[in-house]
């Protein structure tokens, strides 16, 4: 596999038990499907270890908005997308094989913007409430405004009716 920014060879390490592949050229690393999810709690040892790691490579990656292919499909382009709903950290994620890329320093941005469990709980269950108020809301309001409606109409015939009884 090669490093899909400077098309050195990656390097297969194992952290903790788990391999993932470190371009030493870029500082990128590519991680098998689900494999990431091994690395994004910066307070687990392995994570850290491998942010370390990564911190003494780097090199200037042109333009880092260009799409890249991925390391393991040569003739998959990978798509970008947010790592998490806070839409902060955005990854490389492989269509096809489900593989994910992180450039320099992304696993670094990664961490920062960790969300223990709790606080992703938190994040779920605030965005689930403003999911459903959306919802409930708009058929509420449409009543209301229904009722307002009549009462101003019944208002009208009150009017009406004071008038024609004087
Ligand atoms: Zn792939």
């Amino acid at each position: 596999m090669q490093c899909p920014r400077t098309s050195h060879p990656l390097k297969p390490v194992k952290v903790g038990g788990i391999k993932v592949y470190i371009s030493e050229h870029s500082g990128g690393v590519f991680f098998d499907n689900q494999v990431l999810s091994n690395f994004t709690n910066p307070s687990e040892l392995r994570a850290e270890v491998l942010a370390k790691h990564l911190r003494q490579f780097s090199a200037p990656l042109g333009d880092e908005s260009a799409r890249v292919k991925c390391p393991k499909c040569p003739d998959i382009v990978m798509m970008r997308r947010y790592f998490s709903p806070l839409r902060v950290v955005e990854i490389d994620e492989c269509p096809g094989c489900g593989g994910i890329w992180l450039d320099t320093g992304e696993l670094d941005t990664l961490h920062e913007n960790h969300l223990s469990a709790k606080e992703r709980e938190m994040l779920r269950i605030k965005m689930l409430e403003e999911h459903q108020a959306f919802h409930i809301d708009s058929p509420r309001r449409y009543k209301l405004s229904e009722q307002d409606g009549r009462s101003n109409l019944e208002k009208v015939f009150a009017i009406a009716a004071d008038v024609i009884s004087d």
